[in-house]
């Protein structure tokens, strides 16, 4: 079988250009056509893998070359196919141009048979072998720089996390500085610049503020001005940051190690030698950290912070090429400004990227499972970022307002759904005079929920209130919990509290339903024995001339219908039997199922006609005797009447169950009333009576 030819695509105006070219080719290749250059990305989209090769001529109606050339960077296409121009001239700008944008190599015109077959054949072999040797490198590649990424990404979470930040600055960092980058490349070729270093300085760049993790958090979040001697410490990050890298032990890793290093410690010098730690002067400053140093203030005007709000990115620009944040490379400023829209753009969108996670855990497991025992501050790091996570997960499931408070310097860092739902940023530095934050827990409120958490002690450590805040919906009572964090075991420390926000509606109406839970019999609904008891007795206490009823009711030969029916049945009839009763009583008696077959039913009656309790236990008692499918279903009920209260309920509950067991024994499928002749019988009666005796 002959191997499949592959598809040429030849994009050009001029019919006659298309034909010579299609006639020189198409032994060899499969010829596509296209008229222009929205045609040709029209059959790209269609079959791009399939496309081997692509001729582009430049100018043409609608699309040109260029154009071309462009949307296939966009889409990644250059990467895959080859393409060469078709031109009439052989050099100046307009080629120039079309290389920068990733042609590989060009066919004059008129064409030249032999030409045109040479330079088609090899560019595709090369193309080829190629692709075979990025297939071959991009799996171990990918699998590499993803595993850089993630420990970078776990690394800077870190430093965020500790620093108060929001998680973007240093995706925003990196984005500046790979930008910035290329526009430098662009313009200069002072510095080693390749693709492959532009990547590795942007991955770096994450690790800029590692240091910070060894400044103490009440400098780090520190809402106001630092004093100098605080400042002094603030700037010992950049040193304490190199320091730190030095000491990584990742083998092979030396480029980004240095690279790294460069950049923590020296994205606080500047061009003028005014910054710090080492005052370096110009070019004395490795291009990676002057960059980031760009970026890094770039982004820090632009983003809101705790402690002031976003600069529009015009007024950042001006800020920076005015010196207002230190002197600056020119070079630099000159790319910055050339490229400020496109930077604005990007930071919108930049977000991060593929990593769950899930696989930030896998890793964070992979590299200190590795070191144990062997480096404490990592494992510490490493519980911390569990604790975090497992709080913020519990938080944010528990769909409840909860927050942590901190206490020196104050802040309230509420869970994300907190956050989300109260409409406020997750750190609230300064609570007490966040206007934000009043507006939901009042000041006087939360001064007096702090100060009673600081005078918790390690085994007192739950402050507990009822409050009127607003969380959204108007002023409400809530009850606040706060549980004070005592750290330590031989010196316990409080190191701020963890506290919730209940409103107190939802959780009497949650502790009703539990309550309700635990008083009804699961299978029928109604009350169960214990819950009888309790509600008949509250009718009982009082002093009354009420009359009230107790009938039990129990089904007759029940034995049989479950050994005949099965006990699925069995169960039938007994809700079947609930039903009924509900049925056949009014909403203020009291029906209950005391287990098994039986029943009770409390109501109160008023004889206002002489016989209106016959009448009433007539009515219900053939309202819940009477066939469920195929099966007769009757019961026995024994009624006790009382003329008035207080009245004993166990004393009353054994009246009734002895009529019942009366008519049991006579004839069943019947009721009838519990009278005096019957008292030798009763239980609780008899008990009582031997009690009063003693
Ligand atoms: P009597 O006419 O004398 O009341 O005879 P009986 O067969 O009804 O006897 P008794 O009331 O003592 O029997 C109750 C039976 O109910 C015993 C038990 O096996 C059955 N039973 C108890 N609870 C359940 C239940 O939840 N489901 C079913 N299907 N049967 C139950
Ligand atoms: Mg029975």
């Amino acid at each position: 079988m002959q191997p499949k030819k592959k598809n040429i695509l030849i994009v050009d105006d001029s019919e006659l250009n298309r034909l010579l070219l299609s006639d020189i080719l198409f032994e060899d290749y499969n010829i596509i056509e296209a008229e222009n250059g929205m045609q040709a990305m029209a059959i790209l989209h269609e079959h791009g893998v399939d496309i081997s090769m692509m001729l582009l001529d430049i100018v043409m109606p609608e699309m040109d070359g260029f154009e071309v050339l462009a949307a296939m960077n966009k889409n990644g296409w250059i990467e895959t196919i080859p393409v060469i121009m078709i031109s009439a001239e052989s050099g100046g700008a307009i080629i120039d141009h079309a290389y920068d944008l990733g042609a590989i190599d060009y066919i004059n015109r008129p064409f030249d048979e032999r030409t045109v077959k040479h330079r088609v054949a090899s560019n595709l072999m090369m193309s080829l072998k190629q692709k075979e040797m990025q297939e071959l490198l991009s799996d171990q590649i990918y699998q590499k720089e993803k595993d850089n990424n993630l420990m970078i990404e776990i690394l800077s979470h870190i430093v965020e996390f500790r620093n108060g930040e929001s998680g973007l600055h240093v995706l925003h960092v990196r984005t500046i500085t790979e930008k910035l980058l290329k526009e430098l490349a662009k313009r200069t070729d002072k510095y080693p610049l390749t693709p492959a270093r532009i990547k590795l300085i942007a991955t770096a760049s994450a690790l800029h503020d590692i240091g910070k993790i060894s400044v103490p958090s009440e400098i780090l979040n520190k809402p106001g001005r630092f004093t100098p001697e605080e400042f002094e410490i603030m700037k010992r990050h950049t040193v304490e940051g190199g320091d730190m890298l030095k000491t990584i032990p990742l083998e092979g890793e030396n480029d980004l190690i240095q690279v790294s290093y460069a950049i923590c410690r020296w994205h606080h010098e500047r061009y003028d030698g005014r910054g710090y730690p080492d005052k370096l002067v110009g070019d004395e400053i490795p291009i990676e950290a002057q960059v980031v140093s760009v970026a890094d203030v770039y982004d820090a005007l632009t983003s809101k912070r705790c402690y002031k709000d976003s600069l529009a990115p015009q007024k950042a620009l001006q800020m920076i090429v005015n010196g207002e944040c230190g002197a600056f490379n020119p070079e630099l400023l000159d790319c910055l400004l050339s490229i400020g829209n496109e930077i604005e753009d990007a930071l919108k969108v930049a977000s991060y990227g593929e990593t769950t996670q899930a696989e930030i855990n896998d890793t964070i497991q992979q590299l200190f499972s590795n070191s144990e025992g062997s480096d404490v501050t990592r494992r510490m790091v490493k519980q911390l970022e569990t604790e975090r996570l497992k709080f913020k997960h519990l938080a944010d499931m528990s769909h409840e307002i909860m927050f942590e408070c901190v206490f020196s310097p104050e802040m309230v860092k509420l869970s994300d759904w907190s956050a989300e739902s109260l409409d406020l940023p997750s750190t609230i530095v300064n609570p007490r005079e966040n206007n934000a934050w009043c507006a939901v827990f009042p000041k006087k409120y939360f001064e007096d929920f702090v100060e009673a958490l600081k005078n918790t002690n390690p085994t007192h450590d739950i402050v507990t209130r009822q409050m009127e805040l607003d969380t959204g919906t108007g002023k409400k009572w809530y009850k606040v919990i706060g549980k004070a964090l005592w750290i330590g075991e031989e010196n316990p420390e409080l190191d701020g509290a963890i506290c919730k926000i209940i409103d107190v509606d939802e959780e009497t109406t949650t502790m009703k339903k539990l309550e309700r839970r635990a008083e009804r019999d699961p299978m029928t609904g109604l009350y169960n024995k214990a819950a009888a008891r309790k509600h008949i007795t509250k009718f009982l206490t009082s002093e009354t001339k009420t009359k009230y009823a107790l009938m039990f009711v129990d089904i007759d030969d029940f034995k049989h219908v479950n050994d005949n029916f099965g006990h699925a049945f069995g169960d039938k009839v007994i809700q079947e039997v609930a039903y009924r009763i509900l049925n056949n009583i009014r909403s203020s008696d009291i029906a209950a199922r005391m287990g098994g077959d039986e029943f009770l039913i409390f109501l109160e009656f008023t004889d206002e006609y002489a016989d209106e309790i016959e009448a009433l236990t007539e009515r219900i008692y053939h309202g819940v005797s009477g066939p469920v499918d195929s099966c007769n279903v009757s019961v026995s009920m024994g009624v006790a009447c009382i003329d008035g209260t207080p009245f004993d309920y166990d004393l009353l509950l054994s009246m009734a169950d002895v009529a019942m067991y009366s008519v049991k024994k006579s004839s069943k499928q019947s009721y009838g009333f519990y009278d005096d002749s019957m008292k030798g019988l009763l239980k609780s009666a008899t008990s009582k009576d031997k009690g009063d005796k003693k």
